[in-house]
């Protein structure tokens, strides 16, 4: 439960909260209508704050701002050594506002403070600092031509980029397509999830304050099935780079090419295997499979949602899995003992629930949790199925699918038996074992030994309808530049 003191006195803690307007052209403004919409504190379900709502009028606003930026403005015209920079002077300011920002993510989303502050937004400056390395090499190519010729290539900024993000990582989201598509020379329109829309706009603010030129980004809070849509049927827009759902990521292609055939980049949902072999250490075996699925409340796209154990280690592994459960402390995210906070709002409450009574008239065996962990706020207790036939649809919450295998080809043909292929997870002694596994199955990053290990240089992405499109790595850069061939007689 979340009802011990400590949990009681940290839930008291609601951050500053300075910035609820639109942030279009340097300033923050309200929107064309007038309007609001309330961001929720999931500890509660009181409102945090009320944030100026986006609307077709205001995304049009954004998106001339960046389009003038683009094209008449210093940005992409700068060497990418002062881009650069001016990234790096970024990345320094939000180190500097790092418990301030983990504490908006936490309020705003549910999210624990200490992992915000060691984790989210580290890593969220990493990766800034990534690309602001990036930005001065960014190399064409010489080209072979025949004849009397000479050819050589540039990879020139794309222009305007739109930029949709879900609410489970502000921060790292934020950062994740912010990062290199600046880096690029690049101009974006930003539209954080509705749930979360606090720390996007408090890092637009950071930006300017670094000397990010005015238009070069623009924050635009609000709904997908307004804001969103309007960025991506806009025609001004010429690229769009979105993570969230398979489902809107479907949207978004359609709206694309019915509007300027602008390119999509889409990192969509997840149903990832995570595979135990019998060789295993069965507790540190034990304290992944937790980790995979109870991190972030269950709340990850690359969550191990199903763990496949060996019939060897079958029995232990169950019993000690259940402890593990048990142990794993649900309560107010800005207390340090806590292990999981709330579901992000009252819709994913009631959706994961309804996955856990489905999955019971399903006849799947539940062995703990399953129920809300307290009389109010979002919390669920860390809940684990047996007997589990079919784990195919995401639920992105803190509910594990517990399954048993024999051999080797089995669980690889079970792995793969999803329309998705986000990531997998692979626990072994045996070279050999993990090497055919890692080849065998279909999905963008393969953890050995390890889960949510998260590096900037490391490409992600995913397989089949998991989406495509690279985050991280150099690679992430290519769908914020397009190539010019300049081809001269000689
Ligand atoms: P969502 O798809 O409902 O929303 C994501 C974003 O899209 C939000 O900003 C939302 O406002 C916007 N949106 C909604 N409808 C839109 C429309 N018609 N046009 C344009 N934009 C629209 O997803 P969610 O519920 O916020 O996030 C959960 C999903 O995101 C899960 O499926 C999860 O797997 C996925 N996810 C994937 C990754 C990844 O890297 N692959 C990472 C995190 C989350």
């Amino acid at each position: 439960g979340c009802n011990g003191n400590g949990a009681a006195a940290a839930a008291g803690v609601v951050p500053e909260i300075k910035f609820t307007k639109l942030f279009i052209n340097g300033e923050f403004v309200d929107a064309v209508s007038g309007k609001t919409f309330e961001t929720r504190d999931p500890r509660t379900g009181a409102v945090l704050a009320h944030v100026a709502e986006a609307d077709k009028a205001d995304v049009d606003l954004g998106v001339k701002a960046a389009r003038d930026a683009f094209d008449h403005g210093k940005w992409p015209r700068m060497s990418g050594y002062e881009r650069g920079r001016l990234l790096s002077k970024f990345a320094d300011l939000v180190d500097q506002h790092t418990e301030e920002l983990a504490a908006l993510d936490g309020a705003d989303a549910g999210k624990l403070l200490l992992v915000g502050k060691v984790i989210d937004v580290p890593s969220a400056t990493q990766m800034l600092r990534y690309y602001a390395g990036a930005a001065d090499k960014i190399h064409g190519e010489v080209l072979r031509v025949s004849g009397k010729y000479q050819g050589y290539s540039l990879r020139e900024p794309v222009g305007v980029a739109g930029v949709i993000i879900p609410w489970n990582f502000p921060t790292m989201m934020f950062f994740l397509k912010v990062s290199p598509a600046l880096a690029a020379g690049c101009t974006v329109v930003v539209k954080p999830a509705e749930q979360t829309p606090l720390s996007a706009l408090y890092y637009a603010h950071l930006a300017k304050l670094a000397g990010v030129p005015d238009g070069v980004i623009n924050v635009v809070p609000g709904f997908g099935h307004t804001a969103g849509a309007a960025i991506t049927s806009h025609m001004d827009v010429d690229t769009v780079a979105f993570t969230g759902s398979t489902e809107v990521g479907r949207l978004i292609m359609e709206s694309a090419a019915r509007s300027n055939l602008k390119p999509v980049s889409l990192e969509l949902g997840g149903k990832s295997p995570l595979i135990i072999f019998d060789d295993a250490d069965v507790d540190m075996a034990v304290n992944l499979s937790r980790l995979a699925i109870f991190f972030n409340k269950g709340e990850i796209c690359a969550a191990g949602s199903r763990v496949y154990v060996q019939e060897g280690i079958y029995d232990e592994f169950v019993k000690k899995a259940v402890e593990a459960a048990q142990n794993w402390k649900v309560g107010d995210p800005f207390d340090v003992t806590t292990n999981m906070g709330p579901q992000v709002d009252k819709e994913q409450f009631e959706k994961v629930l309804k996955y856990i009574e489905h999955g019971k008239s399903e006849g799947a065996t539940l062995l703990t949790g399953g129920k809300p962990a307290a009389a109010k706020g979002y919390y669920i207790e860390p809940t684990i199925f047996v007997d589990v036939t079919i784990a195919q649809e995401e639920i992105f919450g803190p509910v594990m699918a517990l399954m048993k295998f024999k051999t080797v080809d089995e669980v690889i043909e079970k792995a793969n038996c999803t329309r998705y292929g986000l990531v997998a997870g692979i626990v072994t002694k045996s070279l050999d074992v993990a090497n055919r596994v890692s080849r065998a199955v279909r999905a963008g990053t393969v953890w050995v030994n390890c889960y949510f290990v998260f590096d900037p240089d490391a490409p992600f992405g995913g397989f089949k309808m998991s989406g495509f499109g690279q985050d991280q790595g150099l690679g992430a850069m290519d769908k914020f530049l397009q190539v010019k061939s300049v081809i001269t007689a000689l």
